[in-house]
């Protein structure tokens, strides 16, 4: 669909080292293999992160766990072992486009257990607002450390909430207090949603996972969506976490 997304290990860091250097603090990281595939296999999480440690880059990495592919819950954590600063962490089903972002219960606990003896700071990804509600539960049970609940509130993805300042002020509305979050909107909306969550304290995520478009018939690259947005925070007067401030914020230092 685009030339724009990294695939090798070395494409990715050389990617979030160019998006640190622009702004981003954050690394949100998935792999492929050869054939370009996603995978979960660690090798290719392992070597992504240890370029990413021989070139100083100090942006906090976050490994997903995602549902795409079908993979069973060992395979979806398998990178964990890494012990990343931060990983994604579904915490309910929902619809991708194609698929299904199938998270039963047991799987979610699986994960959020493993996150808890490794002390990965998970990040709920959030297509529906009873996943903000099972985060919660999942953290008065215990498996989730105290301190501030992080959430990335998904919309626009097609099969799931739709992009519209209503849906997202409804999530934002439904958070816990002291939640930390972002947004991650897909599909043309994306801009204008984004700006959105920046006046409400939120935070922010871009990149080729979300929008292969920059804009109508111009394809995007992380960079330029990283360059963009942080432009834009700046000038509505949110400065640029660096990754030291990230950390704080997380309640993880
Ligand atoms: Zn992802």
């Amino acid at each position: 669909m685009t030339p724009h997304v990294p695939v090798t290990p070395e494409e990715i860091a050389n990617d979030i080292i160019a998006c640190y250097d622009k702004g981003a603090s954050v690394a949100h990281i998935h792999a492929r293999d050869e054939e370009g595939v996603p995978t979960c296999d660690i090798k290719y999480f392992a070597e992504t992160v240890q370029l990413l440690d021989k070139a100083g880059c100090p942006i906090v990495k976050q490994i997903s766990t995602g549902a795409r592919g079908g993979k069973t819950g060992e395979a979806r954590a398998e990178a964990l072992a890494l012990k990343p600063l931060s990983a994604s962490l579904a915490s309910g089903s929902s619809n991708f486009p194609t698929s299904i972002n199938a998270n039963e219960p047991t799987l979610i606990e699986y994960m959020a257990k493993i996150m808890l003896t490794k002390n990965i700071k998970p990040e709920i990804e959030v297509f529906d607002v009873a996943m903000i509600n099972n985060a919660v539960r999942l953290q008065q049970e215990g498996l989730i450390n105290k301190g501030p609940l992080l959430f990335n509130l998904v919309l626009g993805v097609k099969g799931s909430l739709p992009a519209t300042p209503k849906n997202l002020f409804f999530l934002v509305e439904s958070l816990p207090p002291n939640a930390v979050w972002s947004v991650s909107v897909i599909g043309p909306q994306h801009v204008n949603l984004s700006v959105i969550a920046m006046a409400l304290g939120g935070h922010v995520r871009v990149g080729t996972e979300d929008n292969i478009y920059y804009a109508k018939g111009v394809l995007a690259t992380n960079v330029a969506l990283v360059e963009r947005i942080a432009a834009i925070a700046q000038s509505m007067g949110r400065g640029l976490a660096a990754p030291q401030d990230v950390k704080r914020i997380w309640g993880i230092e």
